[in-house]
């Protein structure tokens, strides 16, 4: 008996428990010993025979096989990763079949797997790719035709690139020829679980630099595709999205329960049971209840003094009570949509679950329909975008981490939104000749002026993805800070409000004006060690003075580029009061996520929680 067996991507634990049996089982070896890891021969049993068929060829496998066959012995052939992808595996069935000896197959973990964990990546998010295309780069072997690497770029799913590592100029062409841009985000992972395992995340445009830089020529795979540095907010989560993105929105912030009869307590605590079964809310849910009926636990506060003392801090609060007196115990406290919690209110049996207030950016609606499912009643949903199953841009905003650049705007696209909308000529027109222009993007808006007229309004939705990298010297103020970066923002012609991240070096990490300045901007700063920054690659503006004092030759450009995580340079260190400020810019796709608005802003019936 032979067993073709997936020996797995490298690292020796990743064979399976069947691969593994049959190797100690064996009693002749045949390995392919340019990619099988020679460790997993000693599971084999002392007086089995291992060949290395990297020296053989294949008449030469088949005879080894054919004469331990005769021997009546248990026979493995051993190949890198799953033995059913470019493992050469057919041509060796085919004569087994015509020798009659009979075979079987054990499945391996593919280095495409490996690949992907080891860069803890999702192949498949929903709404970026949904399919992933395993080929290769044409070498020796031909490929048929219809499979070119340009052909199946068209498609825009997750590619991964199998014995291709030696072609990647070819590679960049063809996937951008086929309809990738330049900063399609692409992964290389070298030998994916072996101990000298290196892995690179780039843009397709820099491939081939990075291939020649790092000598990478073979046992690598190219990963391609927008599903690579995907973040949250990116893809739309597999439930309730808006709901615990809010969760992450809203912080640490509380849920709570408020009953004003027994029955209605008795509801409370079966929401808060419901609750608990999804994964977002793990937390505690607090009680506040009032009920004359239940002096152990009612609460000695009017309930406007209790609902003031949670209302900042609260996330969810839910009423079990009547509509007006819900109303009234928050109404004094009410502020902005953008910060005011979610307010629900149900009836003592759960019938009804309103929705009343922060519907959408308090993810008010979602939390009725999940409190409706709990108590088997219905949600009730006001909010008119919602009814009507439209477009809301404030929520688009939120789901892709987008700043409103001018939320006034907002309000009156909502509205041409509801009146129905059509394309000219890139702008969204309302039948009464009204039109907007969408502009996502992180620049100085000196040409919003072009539209700034009665009738076309421009919405900026600005992408948080600028990161600050700061040097400066002990005891720099706040303002001296400020200065330097406002100066680098003029000159790159940036919106302060892009900005996603300000960090320095760990030694800079008790430095008040930086700390101050962060603050204002409603960030933490960040700090790293030399040694982190210190691994940073490309065109640096290192100095040796810098290297002397700090361990590393430039602060603030390292920095600026470690935050960003694959991003680009976008200023380089510009230097102003001794402070040293550098600009990285992550990637963000303007361009899709406009032509993602244009497809559901025309679109009425748009299943917003849709499951699969
Ligand atoms: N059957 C194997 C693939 C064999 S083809 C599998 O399922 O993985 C050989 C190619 O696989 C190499 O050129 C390289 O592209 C890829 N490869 C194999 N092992 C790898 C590893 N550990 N890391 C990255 N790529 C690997």
């Amino acid at each position: 008996m032979v067993h073709f067996v997936g020996a797995g991507p490298g690292a020796a634990d990743l064979i399976t428990v069947r691969g593994k049996r049959y190797i100690e089982e064996a009693d002749v070896i045949i390995y392919a010993g340019s990619l099988v890891n020679p460790e997993l021969l000693k599971y084999a049993k002392r007086d089995c025979k291992i060949y290395n068929s990297a020296v053989l060829n294949l008449d030469e496998v088949v005879d080894i096989i054919r004469e331990a066959s005769a021997k009546k012995l248990s026979i493995v052939r051993l190949h890198t990763g799953d033995p059913s992808i470019y493992g050469a595996v057919k041509e060796q069935m085919d004569r087994l079949d015509e020798l009659g000896i009979p075979y079987d197959s054990c499945p391996g973990v593919s280095s495409f797997l490996a690949a992907a964990a080891s860069l803890n990546l999702e192949y498949t998010l929903p709404g970026i790719s949904q399919s992933i295309i395993l080929t290769r780069a044409e070498g020796r072997t031909k490929k048929p035709s219809g499979e070119g690497i340009e052909g199946f770029a068209s498609h825009g799913s997750t590619m991964v690139l199998f014995l291709s590592a030696a072609e990647s100029k070819k590679v960049k062409a063809e996937l951008i020829r086929g309809g990738y841009n330049e900063n399609t985000p692409v992964a290389v992972v070298y030998r994916a679980s072996w101990k000298d395992e290196k892995k690179f995340i780039t843009i397709l445009n820099d491939l081939p630099q990075l291939m020649e830089r790092e000598s990478i020529e073979k046992t690598a795979l190219i990963i391609v595709g927008d599903v690579i540095g995907a973040k949250k907010g990116d893809y739309p989560e597999s439930r309730l999205y808006d709901k615990s993105f809010n969760t992450g929105y809203r912080g640490n912030k509380k849920l709570y329960i408020i009953s004003c009869s027994k029955k209605g307590y008795e509801l409370a605590k079966k929401i808060e049971d419901g609750l608990k079964n999804e994964k977002e809310f793990d937390e505690k849910i607090n009680h506040i209840v009032k009920c004359a009926a239940l002096p152990e636990i009612s609460t000695d506060k009017s309930l406007r003094q209790a609902v003031g003392d949670i209302y900042d801090d609260a996330r969810l609060i839910i009423f079990v009570s009547a509509a007006g007196i819900a109303v009234r115990s928050v109404a004094p406290f009410i502020g902005h949509k953008y910060n005011d919690p979610a307010i629900l209110c149900a009836d003592d049996l759960g019938e009804n679950i309103i929705s009343l207030m922060s519907g959408h950016m308090g993810g008010a609606n979602e939390y009725a329909r999940l409190v409706a499912d709990i108590t088997g009643g219905s949600a009730v949903i006001t909010t008119a975008t919602d009814m009507e199953g439209r477009f809301a841009i404030d929520l688009f905003a939120k789901r892709h981490g987008l700043i409103i650049g001018n939320p006034e705007q907002v309000k009156e696209f909502s509205g041409a939104v509801l009146a129905g909308l059509y394309e000219e000529g890139g702008l969204f027109k309302t039948d009464d000749g009204k039109g907007f222009e969408i502009k996502i993007s992180n620049d100085v808006s000196g040409d919003d002026v072009k539209y700034a007229t009665d009738t076309i309004k421009t919405i900026r939705l600005i992408p948080r993805n600028l990161c600050v990298g700061v040097g400066c010297k002990k005891n720099t103020s706040k303002e001296q800070i400020e200065e330097c970066v406002n100066e680098a923002f003029d000159i790159i012609k940036k919106d302060k409000r892009a900005i996603k991240a300000i960090g320095s070096i760990d030694i800079k990490k008790t430095e008040k004006g930086l700390n101050e300045y962060a603050k204002k901007l409603g960030l933490n700063a960040v700090f790293y060690s030399a040694e982190e920054l210190s691994h940073i690659t490309g065109d640096i503006n290192g100095s040796e003075f810098v290297k002397d004092v700090t361990g590393v030759d430039n602060v603030c450009e390292r920095s600026a580029l470690l935050m960003s995580g694959n991003g680009r340079l976008i200023l380089g260190k510009h230097i102003k009061n001794g402070v040293t400020v550098a600009v990285a810019q992550e990637y963000t796709d303007c361009e899709a996520l406009l032509e993602e608005i244009h497809g559901e802003a025309f679109v009425c019936d748009r299943n917003r929680t849709g499951e699969e």
